[in-house]
């Protein structure tokens, strides 16, 4: 796939739209919607479609995109998720322009379009219990049969579903179904229910109902009440079309185009709210905004950027075959938006103590590091030096092998803006364990240049110990150690596939004394390590960073590849 692809050329839905437009089918208008189910928060799915609906509105002059919550059903939803849904939309980079709705305030419409059914003779109330209606469903290869109160008359209709409505009955004891064809090959047409009886509070209307609308009954009216143009939903919403259809055909109302896509899966991420409520709810994740999760508010804390996410939309396209995205995808768009943007700072996430012993007790130089090799105008910074430093604990070996070109007994080395230094001495504790290095420096090559012209193989970030703050860095990996978490053994669900490593605390990392009063959510590159952002939970006593994404990128070599293959 070719970046530049998507806006060159259009997708499917948008060589739609821009037809209509071209032969006036809407008088001109483009009117989509955003329609969340407040059951949940956001995840990078959603993205998907919130860049697909308020995109092509954007793109479209006098384009409209309304944020509509189908709050429907009144067991599963809560407030707290639409406050946090419109925060997400929001960040995004979408403006619904006071266009935003909920779908029970049109309640009362609904009723009397079911109404207008019921007199129209295509509407009946039903008694059947549930165990019942299925088996006269019938199945894929089955018709099913017509029930007894089918042929109910218009008055008794009309009555059974005022009462339903005053809180006749209990919960669960009848339905009203829309009278269509209980032997359509579509299961969807055989006679669905429109409504059912919940004595529950909705957090919106409170108690003023006790009938609500199913979901297939609700939403085209939704979309039809408020005149979108084009209806953009998921591929399973394709055989519910007919239905849809039927339903606003019968009542004569305005009719929406539904335009159905494929749903963005990606690898190693379980992408449905129920399951990622289940995470939640058993406490596998700290949160829904836990910086391993794929919701809106997860990748956010973690340091995605809105861009990188709208980017990486733009790049997947849409199209109408359900296929599975790398991950590694969205982690390059990601890095492409970091590169460019975050400042680079030294950080040290497992010190190992250095001793230059030529250099002056007491003595500390400012350096000067470049804050940002991708944009001139961010700077410079001072960094100070001192006798006293720490290293990765990792750039030292004793016995280095071939190729491990950091340093080593003997081995001369750069340390980055400062100068070259070598090393003379390993310091071990009573367990043989390595706890200091002891080195000399070439004061000559302050800045990280020999004049002599001498090459060293490595430069290694650094901090000067007394300078240096303490932090925790967090450091995340895949959720999920599966591609597909789904794929289980007998007996086994999706979260037996969880990911055992993807969380590591480091709880006594330095970082430079630059970063003292960074605020939560500042993104910066450590330099060598990965992008790093400031988590909430940070302090002023308490720096805390959460590793947004290393530096390496698996999906540059995977397009390297392809390229060389082509
Ligand atoms: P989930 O299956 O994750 O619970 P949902 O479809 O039930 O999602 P809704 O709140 O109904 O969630 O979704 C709002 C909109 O977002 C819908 O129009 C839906 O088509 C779209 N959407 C949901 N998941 C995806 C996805 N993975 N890719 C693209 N669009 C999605
Ligand atoms: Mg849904």
């Amino acid at each position: 796939m070719n970046a530049n692809d998507s806006t060159t050329r259009l997708d499917f839905i948008r060589a739609i739209v821009a037809e209509d437009t071209k032969t006036n089918k809407w008088d001109g208008r483009v009117v989509t919607r955003f329609p969340p189910e407040p059951n949940g928060y956001l995840h990078i799915g959603h993205a998907k479609s919130i860049c697909l609906n308020f995109g092509i509105a954007a793109e479209n002059e006098g384009g409209l995109c309304n944020l509509r919550f189908d709050d429907t059903n009144p067991i599963k939803e809560e407030g707290e998720y639409v406050e946090a849904i419109k925060e997400d939309v929001r960040w995004l980079g979408f403006d619904w322009g006071g266009r935003l709705y909920f779908g029970s305030d049109y309640f009362e419409q609904m009723y009397d379009c079911a109404v207008q059914l019921i007199k129209a003779g295509k509407a009946y109330v039903c008694d059947l219990s549930p165990d019942q209606m299925r088996e006269f469903r019938g199945t894929l290869t089955e018709p099913g049969e017509n029930c007894p109160y089918r042929d109910r008359s218009v008055d008794e209709n009309i009555d059974l579903f005022e009462r339903m409505r005053a809180g006749e009955f209990p919960a669960g004891s009848r339905v009203l179904r829309a009278k269509i064809d209980m032997a359509s090959p579509n299961l969807n047409l055989r006679d669905p229910v429109m409504y059912r009886i919940l004595h529950a509070e909705h957090h919106r209307t409170g108690d003023k109902w006790c009938i609500y609308p199913t979901y297939d009954w609700a939403h085209g009216l939704e979309d039809s009440i408020e005149k979108i143009t084009h209806s953009i939903c998921t591929l399973e919403f394709e055989n519910h079309r007919p239905l849809y259809d039927w339903f606003l055909d019968e009542l004569g109302v305005h009719h929406p185009q539904q335009i159905e896509f494929a749903r963005l899966n990606l690898s190693y991420t379980v992408m449905s709210k129920r399951k990622l409520q289940q995470l939640v709810q058993e406490g596998l994740v700290g949160g829904w905004d836990d910086p391993r999760m794929p919701t809106i508010c997860g990748l956010r804390r973690r340091g995605y950027t809105s861009e990188s996410i709208r980017n990486f939309c733009k790049r997947i396209g849409v199209n109408k075959f359900n296929s599975t995205v790398d991950i590694a995808l969205l982690e390059h768009c990601l890095r492409e938006d970091l590169n460019k943007t975050s400042p680079r700072v030294m950080a040290v996430l497992r010190p190992l103590k250095v001793v230059i012993e030529n250099y002056p007790e007491g003595q500390v130089e400012e350096l000067e590091a470049v804050n940002n090799p991708e944009d001139a105008s961010a700077g410079t910074r001072k960094v100070p030096f001192s006798r006293e430093l720490y290293i990765e604990q990792e750039d030292f070996m004793e016995e280095p092998p071939k190729k491990f070109y950091r340093l080593a007994p003997g081995r001369e080395v750069r340390l980055r803006y400062a100068y070259f230094i070598t090393c003379t001495d390993v310091v071990k504790d009573d367990s043989g364990q390595i706890v200091e290095l002891r080195c000399t420096y070439d004061p000559a090559t302050r800045g990280g240049d020999a004049p002599d012209g001498r090459k060293v193989k490595s430069t290694l970030h650094w901090l000067s110990a007394a300078h240096a703050l303490e932090a925790e860095a967090r450091l995340y990996d895949h959720l999920f150690s599966k591609e597909d978490p789904d794929d289980v053994g007998q007996g086994e669900d999706f979260k037996s596939n969880l990911n055992p490593d993807s969380l590591e605390i480091l709880s006594s990392c330095r970082v430079e004394p630059s970063l003292g009063q960074a605020k939560p959510g500042s993104r910066y590159q450590f330099e060598r390590l990965g992008y790093f952002c400031v988590d909430p939970d940070s302090s002023g006593e308490r720096l805390v960073f959460n590793r947004t994404v290393t530096l390496r990128d698996p999906w540059a070599k995977i397009q390297k590849a392809q390229k060389k293959n082509k």
